[in-house]
């Protein structure tokens, strides 16, 4: 049973969010963002280090991804791989910056993620496990994957029916080169903050009840949920990593539309 907390949504900030123009900016944006996880965090008894933070810096260029490092930043997520990979290619001379993928990924792309992303939060077909597996093995290297769950029932939205994640994940072990860290989803992007938190709740009962069966070698310790508007919710629902870039770099020139397929993210 969900605890009765009336953490409402922040999705009426969207696109309001100031620009982030310098490092102090970005502390002070993280350290409020710090402060907020950890409050979610007391509501629900969990120790604030079981939640990690992913600042998402997708759209922003290479100077604002720089004042984020200078603030402390060490892994950042894109959604796209093309501009990801020409972000990393720029800023090699951060040698301890990691590269998280978010986003949806055509088979075709598999050999660039392959080649830089230390992380990809949106496995959703064996093709693409396969794809990226294969060029993984090429390169010498491995991926942390988190298998992404359309928990919605929004059609526009990516990621696995709930009831096709055991089957998904049992045949992953074959792909020795991907180290299956959890599950991934959005939630329905809504004012209704119940709505929301069912989405999380639904992520967690699956990976609980996935994890009884997961075969071996399976980690699906990781719930990657919650983003600038809901993150709060997230946490309180178990999220272990929230995506937030709004809330740190500033709102997105471009609509949401240009990132998620189908329009803005449905159910507004
Ligand atoms: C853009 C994005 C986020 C972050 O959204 P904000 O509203 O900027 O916090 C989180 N997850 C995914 C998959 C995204 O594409």
């Amino acid at each position: 049973m969900t605890e009765p907390f009336d953490t409402q949504t922040q999705h009426d900030q969207h696109g309001r969010y100031p620009e982030s123009v310098t490092a102090d900016d970005f502390r002070r944006n993280l350290a409020a963002i710090q402060a907020r996880i950890d409050a979610a965090c007391r509501r629900v008894s969990r120790e604030p280090a079981t939640v990690r933070l992913l600042p998402v810096s997708k759209t922003k260029p290479e100077s604002s991804l720089r004042m984020a490092y200078a603030a402390g930043c060490r892994v950042l997520g894109e959604n796209k791989v093309q501009e990801a990979y020409r972000k990393w290619e720029a800023m090699q001379d951060l040698t301890d910056l990691q590269w998280s993928i978010i986003g949806h990924l055509q088979t075709n792309k598999a050999k660039l993620v392959a080649r830089f992303a230390a992380e990809f939060q949106a496995l959703d077909s064996l093709r693409v496990a396969e794809a990226l597996d294969r060029r993984l093995q090429i390169e010498g290297r491995s991926l942390d994957v988190f298998v992404q769950v359309n928990t919605s029932g929004e059609a526009s939205k990516y990621g696995l029916a709930p009831e096709d994640v055991q089957g998904f994940i049992h045949a992953l072990p074959a792909f020795s080169a991907l180290r299956v860290r959890g599950l991934m989803t959005l939630a329905v992007f809504s004012g209704e903050a119940q709505r929301v938190r069912q989405c999380f709740v639904l992520l967690r009962t699956l990976r609980d009840q996935l994890r009884q069966s997961a075969p071996a070698g399976i980690e699906l310790d990781e719930l990657s949920m919650g983003m600038s508007g809901d993150f709060e919710i997230a946490i309180e629902e178990g999220a272990t990593v929230v995506r937030v870039g709004q809330a740190i770099f500033g709102a997105r020139a471009l609509p949401d539309s240009h990132y998620w397929p189908g329009g803005t993210p449905a159910g507004q």
